[in-house]
């Protein structure tokens, strides 16, 4: 007997039909014997829907009630898949966040688990029901008030109640069959991968992979938990998030455990480019422009500077943040602009970003050769390069990156013999 925690994304339980399907593949979980714990998104696009709801009444709706509000999702979802199990005749009890003892910081919108109490779970379980908790929310102790995750947040709820109930596995269910070498609809010859180093998953989390949530990946690889992204339109194997080093009873032993020297190429179109041009070349100013654009609250990628021009002694610094980060990050800038001394700014929104990742290339020299030549091949010039010990990335045109995706990827060897059926999935 396993203790399984299993989450459904809101394509998983988009319609009452869908309910009655995830409801089935849980009770058959019960039948082989396990202890089930459910962690569910919200019905397919209801958070959206209740977000545009509230920006129809308030154009800057409270953090607060805006918590009280998308909350609501899981809440039906979780209910329903209770009471759907129930009409298969198994016991079932669905609990919010706060009731699972979810507890985070105060932030709202984004908030962090701090401390996960299971008490009612574990009674629950012990009792011999399934439990059934609404993803992406928990309670702060200090405010007393409801708070959300971040978008995509059941993630980590999930692999936050395996954590905490010492689960032997996560199981991510979802519209897509696994984690893949490279997006399906970007790339259509990339292959599942049977399972993948928990760093790695991390790197393409990071870098643009949207099945699972960084946040999730980083909580697992914190606390030790297995995850096992899997479709909850099949039943074959998904692919398995473990380290090389280390084995399960449950993952089938793999026919290599050899670390990639390349796993997946990650792509990525929601970052835009901003260009500081002519900074003084004196110490103390990337200081200055980087702690402005901090202040505005931006998540800063890449950066880049220039050597200076002899003549002038200004250079240009570029980088990259997320798109809908980027006006504010522009308008702070702007307001400091004598201050520091800078000419002007320039702000790209039609770049993409590449990445490889591979645990191999620690050990391994000649990846990057790889890549520049598979994109010079391709005629697509490269704009900015970064790299970590374990992934490469390059900024190029967004018209070209899916092309040179495809390109990095067959240059590589990555590509699989058959073109992947993409069933319009989301990954979530
Ligand atoms: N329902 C929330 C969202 O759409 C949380 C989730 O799906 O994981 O972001
Ligand atoms: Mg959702």
């Amino acid at each position: 007997m396993a203790l399984i925690v299993q989450k459904y994304g809101g394509s998983s339980v988009a319609d009452a039909e869908s309910i009655k399907r995830v409801a089935k593949r849980i009770v058959d979980t019960r039948r082989a014997g396990h202890e089930v714990v459910v962690a569910v998104s919200a019905m397919g696009d209801t958070t959206d829907e209740l977000l545009d709801l509230a920006g129809q009444v308030a154009p800057i709706p409270a953090p607060r009630e805006l918590d009280m509000l998308l909350s609501s999702g899981e809440r039906i979802s979780m209910a329903l898949l209770a009471m759907a199990i129930h009409s298969m005749g198994f016991e079932a009890r669905s609990f919010t966040g706060s009731q699972a003892g979810m507890i985070t910081d105060a932030t709202h919108g984004a908030a962090r688990i701090v401390d996960v109490t299971p008490v009612r779970l574990r009674e629950a379980l012990d009792e011999g029901a399934i439990v059934i908790v609404a993803g992406f929310q928990g309670f702060n102790r200090d405010t007393r008030d409801i708070t959300t995750l971040g978008r995509g947040g059941s993630d980590t709820t999930a692999v936050a109640l395996a954590a905490a109930l010492k689960a032997d596995v996560c199981e991510i269910y979802s519209d897509v069959d696994g984690i893949f070498t490279a997006d399906p609809r970007v790339v259509p010859l990339a292959r599942k991968l049977a399972r993948v180093g928990s760093e790695e998953m991390l790197e393409l989390a990071a870098n643009g992979a949207k099945v699972l949530y960084i946040r999730a990946v980083e909580y697992a690889r914190r606390h030790g938990v297995l995850i096992h992204a899997r479709s909850t339109f099949s039943s074959g194997e998904g692919t398995w998030v473990l380290d090389a080093s280390k084995t399960s009873p449950l993952v089938p032993e793999g026919d290599t455990m050899e670390e990639p020297i390349v796993a997946g190429v990650a792509t990525d179109l929601s970052q835009a480019k901003i260009t500081v041009i002519g900074v003084p070349d004196v110490p103390g100013k990337a200081a200055d422009i980087f702690k402005i654009v901090a202040k505005s609250g931006a998540n800063v990628d890449m950066i880049v500077q220039n050597v200076s021009a002899a003549a002038t002694s200004r250079t240009d610094i570029s980088f990259t943040l997320p798109k809908t980060d980027a006006a504010t990050a522009l308008r702070a800038l702007a307001a400091e602009q004598s201050e520091v001394g800078f000419e002007s700014l320039v702000h790209d929104d039609q770049i993409g970003k590449l990445s490889v990742v591979g645990a191999g290339m620690r050990t391994h020299s000649g990846v990057s050769a790889t890549l520049f030549e598979a994109l010079s091949m391709a005629g697509v010039n490269i704009e900015m390069i970064s790299t970590s010990e374990i992934r490469i990335s390059v900024v190029v045109r967004g018209v070209d990156l899916a092309e040179a995706a495809r390109l990095v990827h067959t240059a590589y060897g990555l590509d699989g013999d058959d073109e992947v059926t993409v069933h319009a999935g989301t990954g979530r």
